[in-house]
């Protein structure tokens, strides 16, 4: 590191553009940072399951909204739990109002490095793209992660998968369509087959029976042959999920045999509804518990740094956590006068405050999942 004082805001490169990723530019940007953001896909996504949300939370990444003469948050989230689509929307609006934010999608980082006075990830058509930090939010197959942890650079298969959908109500069958078994979540189920299940706002934000969306989430450790067969899993690694067409035939009847005597009649037609719409995806689950998060002027957040079973529920707020601590200490930095040590510096502090919780979030998951998965 070179002891150049810069006399420009700090930059960085962000690598993944989903939760973790906009949180992470925007919390950045909230302190200054001039962010490019790499998403290897293009814009508009969707995936299934809900998350819970405390209440103002795109006014708490981007500041926004808090003190008088602030920019107005284009899209706000009240508390509770979210589908994550809705989640996704909110923090992606309030990236594309953000200028110190630069979106660049369909562009698949294939590595990053770093030198004496800035890092870099590369794209897989040659494009370098250089800031004082790069920042790895690239989810469970993370490739910054090889970069920041050579020696453990890979989440591993926990021994089950998640079969997860998200239904709106108003394309339910009318037999369940506004039942009252999805007034309240559900935990359900036994060391076999466990089914997390519950309701959130509609896509036109409605909470009334009829208008909501249903989730839910089916823990299945009867299918790993197909995982191994299909190569959605690849000796220890997680390497994509089942998609709508991979999905066997017989699973909706599977899921109504795991489902009987362990959760009531509705849930199962909801499964066996969201099956013929399309909406179900198999997520083989991988865990990583990270020994380092930081690399020189290389960090990794979110799933990137820490991988634990969705039973967790911690995911979603550990990722905020990283950002905004990751914000923090750059900030802190940079009013310092920030050069190369001090960017060193300032992301070992991040490491400091953040490893040990991470850490423990991803094993207290564990317990759960050596108990589920059949190699245990
Ligand atoms: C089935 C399931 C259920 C869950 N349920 C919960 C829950 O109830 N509660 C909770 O708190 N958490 C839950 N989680 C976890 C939570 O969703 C995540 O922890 C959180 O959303 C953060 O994800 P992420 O943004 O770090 O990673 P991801 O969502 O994986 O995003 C990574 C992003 O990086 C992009 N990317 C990847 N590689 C590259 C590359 N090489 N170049 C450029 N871009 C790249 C991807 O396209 C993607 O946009 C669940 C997870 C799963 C899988």
């Amino acid at each position: 590191m070179n002891d150049r004082t810069l006399n420009r805001p700090p930059t960085a490169i962000v690598v993944g553009g989903s939760l973790a990723g906009l949180m992470t530019s925007l919390t950045l940007s909230r302190v200054g940072v001039a962010v490019t953001l790499l998403e290897r896909s293009g814009p508009g996504r969707s995936r299934g399951g809900g998350l819970l949300v405390s209440d103002g939370l795109v006014e708490r990444v981007t500041g926004w909204g808090l003190v008088p003469g602030s920019p107005r948050v284009p899209t706000t989230l009240s508390g509770g739990m979210h589908s994550w689509h809705t989640i996704f929307t909110a923090l992606y609006a309030a990236v594309e109002h953000d200028p110190g934010v630069t979106v660049i999608h369909n562009a698949r980082v294939t590595s990053a490095d770093q030198g004496d006075s800035a890092a870099w990830a590369t794209a897989d058509d040659g494009r370098v793209f250089r800031a004082d930090v790069v920042i790895g939010a690239d989810g469970h197959r993370s490739v910054v992660r090889a970069a920041v942890a050579p020696s453990h650079p890979d989440a591993t298969f926990a021994g089950y998968l998640v079969w997860i959908a998200t239904m709106e109500e108003t394309g339910l069958p009318e037999s369940i369509r506004g039942h009252r078994a999805f007034d309240q979540n559900v935990f359900l189920g036994d060391d076999d087959a466990m089914l997390l299940g519950g309701s959130f706002p509609g896509e036109d934000g409605g909470t009334e029976r009829g208008r909501r969306t249903i989730g839910w989430a089916v823990y299945d450790s009867t299918h790993n042959d197909l995982l191994y067969r299909n190569g959605n899993v690849q000796g220890s690694v997680v390497h994509h999920s089942v998609s709508a067409d991979e999905i066997p035939d017989e699973l909706a009847e599977q899921l109504a045999r795991m489902g009987r005597g362990r959760w009531s009649p509705q849930w199962t037609e909801v499964m066996q509804a969201s099956l013929r719409a399309g909406r179900v995806i198999g997520t083989p689950i991988s865990e990583y518990v990270p020994h380092h998060v930081v690399n020189g002027r290389l960090a990794i957040v979110g799933d990137a740094a820490h991988v634990a079973t969705p039973m967790t529920g911690s995911g979603f707020t550990q990722a905020l956590d990283d950002a905004e601590v990751l914000a923090d200490v750059i900030e802190a930095a940079a009013r310092r006068g920030l050069d190369g040590r001090l960017i060193a510096d300032a992301l070992l502090k991040y490491e400091k405050k953040r490893l040990r919780s991470a850490q423990s979030s991803v094993q207290s998951g564990q317990t759960f999942s050596r108990r589920f998965s059949p190699a245990a």
